[in-house]
């Protein structure tokens, strides 16, 4: 990338762990795509499905290629909401078909909310769903597991790297875990690639899923890992015409999966510099932080964290002030709204922090098209915006939540 432009992106996006600009590069490759190279993939009789078949088959060998995966261990679907509902659903119930009595599906409070769902809604199917908690810094402490794992498992799911924390689990340590002990084990990688180096024939991972926007790919795809040696079996989730060796039915969408595969090409090319560079501008950002706002502290874990990402906790100020006072700045609260509630962020809580101090916290997500200009403003208009709230409420009037 290019050196800092001496003024801000307008609107600062510092958001990229929600999602991130599909990068010009994956733009470029995908447009062709949509226009003169229409065919359909699985149209194999004529030229045109086969130019479209083959550029589905060079995507899947730069996704294999990013998380160290064998081509035809890759299943592309619409996301990795659908990836983790395949993987979970999909297992669970395979091997409830084939008798296998055990119940248990193990998964961490802080999984994303399609992990905690699909886990949960197995309940209904005769299933058992255990939620195992974190440490205050954010990690599963393995003891947690093998404890839980002296029932027998089907299966366990943990994430690699957290959406709002951006902490990074032990994941070839916590599958070693699971599989000694005989269950199968998924990883949701959505935060991971491109972030950290992932090696799924290292690991003993039986199931993964990964998202194209995450990682500067287009939104709507994304792909399921499903390893073959030995051999995952799954149940589909729908039923079609049997794409995806009869995992995921339904025409394969060209263009988006020619850019998730660019993007994870990209991905791995520029994994080491990316991260030097934005682990930088992380320094920086929160070096200046920690001066002007005395007392701000940051979730998780200080060293198993990605390089983009800081989730912070202000002493006084709420997260929705602070958003309020500095419009052109795109972070996110420590807080999700669901049903038009606002809640205090699960994965916080599950770290420790109160309901006040979850309200006070924002996520910042350093990506690679952020500018030194982009930090520098966003570190003087928070510290600005900071001293204006604490300015306005001297006694510290807060509501606890
Ligand atoms: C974004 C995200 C998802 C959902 O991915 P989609 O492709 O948007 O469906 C799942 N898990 C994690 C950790 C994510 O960050």
């Amino acid at each position: 990338m290019t050196d800092a432009p001496s003024r801000p992106n307008q609107p600062v996006y510092l958001d990229n762990q929600a999602t991130t600009r599909c990068d010009p590069r994956v733009v470029q490759a995908m447009l062709p795509y949509f226009s003169e190279d229409y065919g359909n993939p699985h149209s194999a009789e004529h030229v045109m499905g086969q130019r479209a078949e083959a550029a589905v088959e060079k995507a899947r060998a730069q996704v294999a290629a990013a998380i160290g995966a064998e081509v035809r261990e890759v299943v592309f679907t619409s996301g990795a909401t659908e990836a983790n509902n395949i993987a979970i659903r999909g297992a669970a119930r395979f091997a409830a078909n084939m008798g296998d009595p055990r119940r248990r599906i193990i998964a961490v409070v802080t999984e994303h909310k399609c992990v905690l769902e699909s886990v949960a809604d197995l309940a209904a199917e005769g299933f058992e769903p255990v939620f195992l908690p974190v440490r205050p810094d954010g990690l599963l402490d393995p003891d947690t597991l093998r404890e839980a794992l002296t029932t027998p498992t089907l299966l366990v799911s943990v994430m690699a790297v957290n959406n709002e924390t951006g902490v990074i689990q032990d994941i070839a340590g916590l599958a070693a875990i699971a599989k000694a002990a005989g269950a199968l084990f998924h990883s949701d990688l959505a935060q991971a690639v491109g972030k950290i180096a992932i090696d799924l024939t290292a690991w003993k991972v039986d199931l993964a899923s990964i998202s194209g926007h995450k990682l500067y790919g287009p939104k709507g795809v994304g792909a399921l890992f499903v390893r073959r040696r030995p051999r995952v079996r799954l149940l589909p989730l729908f039923s079609g015409g049997g794409q995806e060796r009869g995992l995921r039915s339904g025409t394969l969408p060209t263009p988006l999966i020619v850019g998730l595969g660019e993007a994870c090409r990209l991905a791995t090319a520029e994994l080491t510099a990316d991260a030097e560079r934005i682990a930088m501008l992380r320094c920086g950002l929160w070096d200046r932080l920690r001066r002007d706002i005395p007392g701000i502290r940051l979730n998780g874990s200080e060293t198993a964290r990605i390089a983009g990402n800081l989730n912070v906790t202000f002493p006084r100020a709420t997260a929705s002030e602070l958003m309020h006072a500095v419009p052109d700045l795109c972070v996110s609260t420590g807080s999700a709204c669901s049903s038009a509630e606002v809640e205090p962020s699960y994965v916080l809580r599950a770290l420790g922090l109160s309901g006040q101090q979850a309200a006070r916290t924002l996520r910042i997500g350093i990506g690679r098209f952020t500018s030194a200009a982009d930090i520098d403003y966003a570190a003087a208009a928070l510290a600005a915006a900071y001293a204006a709230c604490e300015a306005a409420n001297p006694d510290n009037p807060t509501r606890d939540t």
